[in-house]
């Protein structure tokens, strides 16, 4: 699971000492350097967003829902589409109903907040070797049983320590920290919906991309209107079988299919993590049939992850994934005719790396996630001049404008 430190909090003595001391520990030093950089800024006072606890809930207008009779309301934003009575939540536990009005309970109340590499979200085709200011809510709308980040995704808001920060606190704070992007991430981005798109726009017009990290478990109409304020998107593509999400995550595979075309569609950057949990979702049948679905619906170049699993939550009797099953599942995608097909936490793997698909040069080397070398010149491999499919410029990023369907009315 990612750090879940809260960077709007003025750190104490105690606590620069407990990173230095964490830092000798666990070796890292680079990541922790900066994270000492950072804190000393909040000691300094440059840019420090010091803020209480929330107490209670925070109540804002939703978008996407309809009323129903006897003030019921029906939520429209995710498939589940909750038929909710006065004074209930819906399956998420953050969307409430009000006398037959319906409030999120979560708009803007941060309990995770960090300044990541763009590399551990993972998007390894959209500004390589810059951060992301990563930020989450309480809440989730599904459950997955293997979730890496149960200790917020499966809680109520009130469950959950958070602070208040408006969208334009936290575009303010990313531009201090100098990110580029902005990562709606760690829980599901999708249930804290109306502040992602405030957010979102927002960092748009103070030159800030926009970076969703998703399960795809949206409907169509808000996923069209928020990806006109979105730079780029990553789905979490958890197996192609419905049974495991059934099972696995309480939710159905369909919904995640269509959500992808949509995108596809659209044209807003693109790419997809697998997690391979072993005997669960690693069959080589079903990762052939995922990769040829992939290219077939997304076209070959949407970069697709495979990814290492650890035992957690409610999965803690299967072990990690070995390293050969990912290597296997990347040469099953590729086969089918993925161009991009990296395996995930495994570091100093080769492949972790990109490679011109073209000529095979490699262009962009990785340790975990950092940078060793990127050679791409232009978003073109310097040995072949092939274009290499991505997001490589902060203006590039910022020019994306989603392709729209001749119905749509723009609004
Ligand atoms: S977003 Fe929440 S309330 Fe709305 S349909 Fe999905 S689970 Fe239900």
């Amino acid at each position: 699971m990612d750090d879940l430190g809260n960077i709007f909090t003025k750190p104490s003595r105690r606590d620069l000492l407990r990173w230095g001391a964490a830092c000798c520990a666990a070796g890292a030093i680079c990541q922790l350097q900066r994270e000492y950089v950072w804190a000393l800024q909040y000691a300094a006072g440059t840019g420090a967003l010091p803020g209480p606890a929330l107490e209670g809930v925070v109540r804002h207008e939703a978008l996407h829902w309809e009323v129903l009779e006897e003030k019921k309301v029906k939520c429209a934003l995710c498939p589940r589409e909750c038929q909710v009575a006065d004074v209930e939540r819906g399956y998420c536990g953050v969307r409430e109903n009000q006398g037959g009005k319906y409030q999120t309970l979560v708009y803007g109340t941060l309990c995770s907040a960090n300044i990541d590499p763009i590399e551990k979200k993972p998007l390894f085709h959209y500004l390589p070797g810059t951060t992301a200011f990563s930020i989450a809510t309480a809440g989730c709308n599904i459950e997955c049983k293997f979730c890496q980040n149960w200790q917020i995704s499966q809680f109520r808001p009130e469950q959950v320590k958070s602070v208040s920060v408006s969208p334009e606190r936290l575009v303010d704070t990313c531009k201090a920290r100098r990110c580029p992007t902005i990562a709606y991430t760690y829980s599901e981005p999708v249930i804290f919906y109306e502040y992602m798109h405030d957010t979102a726009v927002v960092a748009r017009e103070q030159g800030i991309g926009s970076v969703m990290i998703s399960n795809g478990y949206i409907q169509e109409k808000p996923l069209r209107q928020l990806c006109k304020r979105l730079t780029g998107v990553k789905i979490d593509f958890k197996a192609f079988s419905d049974k495991f999400y059934r099972e696995s995550c309480a939710g159905e595979l369909k919904p995640v299919l269509t959500t992808l075309e949509i995108l596809r569609e659209i044209g807003i950057w693109l790419e997809l993590v697998v997690l391979v949990i072993p005997t669960l979702n690693d069959s080589p049948e079903e990762i052939k049939q995922m990769g040829e679905w992939v290219v077939k619906r997304l076209g070959p170049d949407v970069p697709m992850h495979f990814t290492r699993f650890h035992p957690t939550y409610r999965i803690t009797n299967l072990p990690r994934t070995p390293v050969s099953t990912l290597e296997r599942c990347r040469q099953i995608a590729m086969d089918a005719g993925v161009r991009y097909v990296y395996a995930g936490n495994v570091p100093t793997h080769p492949g972790e790396n990109t490679y011109c698909h073209n000529c095979n040069h490699e262009l962009i080397h990785r340790v975990g996630y950092r940078i060793s070398f990127n050679l791409l010149q232009d978003g073109k491999c310097p040995k072949c001049a092939e274009t290499i499919p991505g997001v490589w410029s902060q203006e590039q990023a910022l020019a994306f404008k989603p392709r729209e369907r001749q119905t749509d009315s723009g609004a």
